[in-house]
């Protein structure tokens, strides 16, 4: 038995055969065009046009976020400024197909420069290219193989239209060797709740029809699985699916404590989805999510527009909006214009609203506005706050527009020490365990090599959510988690345990969530959280929580 690992997407445990998704195509030779510019121009302007058409129509099918993303690679295939790139080639007599790869191939560099975001949109542009070349060779092109039983896809990394119509019948589980945590496949996986590993490096030398085990939780593929360890994964696949099916109640534990469920979301669009899984209200609404590829400032319409779609979907209940969180993993190009050596360590969050005091004061406006014209109960958070001074600039500027709960993210350790301090004037916290074990273990989260430090089962990490959440308790403030570290069911006990009042996760993982903390009573969320407390690293706090969780559980089950 071996282990690969890489990050896992949500929560699912799956197993089956490899099938491995083809080869991409090789590259056009730089060899001149028997054709006039012209002529190849007409037919890469065809070939373009068609993949264009193709994409928008599988967008289409899929529907959700799937077809915004494809839309959006429509948009690409279609960029003014690549087919100026592309023409140039075509000018100097290169063949379409060259001209086509190697302008794609040097916009590609750009965006990877840029990283973050945008830089793991470059696997999208790459697909296209693809698409367009075997397009003008007259091929298929390169896509998900049918091995006709179900499999594991393993793959260098998944173009968003191989994702948006993957045959969930016959795809078990998806490894790729590329792609963050943030990438497309990623999303999209997420959404469709496939279980998925992305950035799994030495999954390249799997091969077709050997049998592994895709850990999603754990981030890890096993290899020559022994019969134990695949009954186990089947035990807790099958632990899973009956969360599932279980009825939706409003999330409490074992003892009736209530723990409202609720739902992380960047696009009023997924509102439904999230309601229809049980969601009780929002507990984080990205707003930069919806301006990442916007070169202007939203006006304050666009906003207003946008955030009365997603209040009115939640009538009476909270919905926290958290204002523009830009730079770093999020850079947007109104905000962040300095080249920074450290943007995670630079003017971001809101550091750089408050450079840009205009963009912040007309967010709060199109959020008045939209909360005026619904009967949402609205909340109003900061992002990337680390001091006193700036919990206390934020609620003011709210208040002036009327937003009546205010309250700050807890994502950088100086928040959480001083969280006492910071909920004297804030209405509540709502910790963002993503970025607070970035900046605890000193590891960036978008950076493969240090992933296994990234891990919000830390001690030191659970120690700083501990210090929130007595400071909630003390002030009787709200103190909710709307982390990734929510989203993964006994640490969610473990974090009711520390103090936290509400989790935030994405919607799929809500089922799971809601299952395990019906198990617990307060009482046992506390003990199982002081045993990870006791701990010296982030796999010995796991394994604590989970002989403390079967301990409580197995003493709650003879009551
Ligand atoms: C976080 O940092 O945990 C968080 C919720 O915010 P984001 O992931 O958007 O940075
Ligand atoms: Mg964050």
């Amino acid at each position: 038995m071996t282990e690969i690992r890489g990050v896992g997407i949500g929560l699912g445990v799956a197993q089956g055969p490899v099938a491995r998704m083809a080869e991409p195509l090789p590259a056009p030779l730089d060899e001149p065009s028997a054709l006039t510019p012209d002529e190849e121009t007409a037919r890469v302007t065809d070939a373009v046009a068609a993949v264009a058409r193709e994409l928008e129509e599988r967008g289409a099918q899929a529907g959700g976020a799937a077809r915004d993303v494809l839309e959006a690679q429509a948009m690409m295939a279609e960029d003014p400024t690549l087919a100026d790139e592309v023409g140039t080639r075509v000018r100097a007599g290169k063949t379409g197909e060259f001209a086509v790869h190697d302008a794609f191939a040097s916009f590609r560099e750009q965006l990877t420069a840029l990283g973050g975001y945008l830089g793991e949109r470059a696997a999208d542009l790459d697909d296209v290219a693809q698409r367009v070349i075997a397009r003008l060779r007259g091929v298929a092109a390169p896509g998900v193989p049918d091995p006709e039983h179900p499999f594991v896809l393993v793959a260098k990394d998944l173009a968003p239209a191989d994702t948006a119509l993957l045959d969930l019948d016959k795809v078990l589980a998806l490894v790729t060797t590329e792609g963050g945590p943030t990438s497309h496949t990623a999303i999209l996986a997420r959404e469709k709740s496939i279980v998925a590993i992305v950035g799994a490096g030495a999954a390249k030398d799997l091969v077709d029809g050997e049998t592994v085990i895709v850990d999603a939780a754990k981030g890890v593929v096993t290899t020559d699985p022994t019969d134990e360890e695949r009954a186990q994964a089947q035990h807790r696949a099958d632990a899973r699916a009956s969360a599932a099916s279980a009825p939706i109640t409003d999330g409490a534990l074992a003892d009736g404590t209530a723990v409202p469920l609720l739902a992380n979301l960047g696009n009023p669009a997924a509102a439904a989805e999230a309601v229809a899984l049980g969601a009780e209200g929002v507990g984080l609404f990205r707003t930069e999510f919806l301006f990442l590829s916007s070169a202007q400032a939203p006006t304050v319409e666009q906003q207003r527009e946008a955030y009365t779609q997603l209040l009115q979907a939640f009538p009476g209940k909270k919905v926290v909006v958290r204002v523009l969180d830009a730079g770093a993993d999020k850079p947007l190009p109104f905000l962040n214009d300095a080249h920074e050596e450290n943007p995670a360590l630079g003017l971001r969050g809101l550091r750089a609203l408050r450079a840009s005091e205009d963009i912040l004061r007309e967010q709060l406006t199109a959020l008045a506005e939209a909360d005026a014209a619904t009967d949402a109960d609205l909340w109003v958070m900061a992002p990337m706050v680390s001091t006193v001074e700036e919990t206390e600039y934020f609620t003011a500027v709210a208040r002036e527009y009327g937003v009546k709960t205010a309250g700050v993210m807890v994502e950088v350790p100086s928040s959480a020490l001083l969280a006492d301090h910071i909920l004297a004037s804030a209405d509540f916290a709502s910790i963002g365990t993503n970025d607070l074990t970035q900046y605890t273990l000193a590891a960036d989260r978008l950076l493969g090599s240090v992933a296994s430090f990234q891990d919000p089962w830390h001690p030191a990490v659970l120690r700083l959510i501990r210090e929130v959440g007595r400071a909630g308790a003390e002030r009787g403030k709200p103190v909710g988690i709307c982390g990734e570290a929510a989203a993964d069911p006994l640490l969610a006990v473990v974090l009711v345990g520390l103090g936290a009042t509400s989790l935030s996760m994405a919607p799929t993982a809500l089922a799971d969530v809601r299952a395990t903390l019906l198990e617990h009573t307060l009482d046992d969320a506390r003990v199982i959280a002081d045993a990870t407390l006791a701990a010296t690293d982030a796999a010995t706090a796991r394994a604590a929580a989970m002989t403390a969780a079967a301990r409580t559980h197995q003493k709650e089950t003879q009551q």
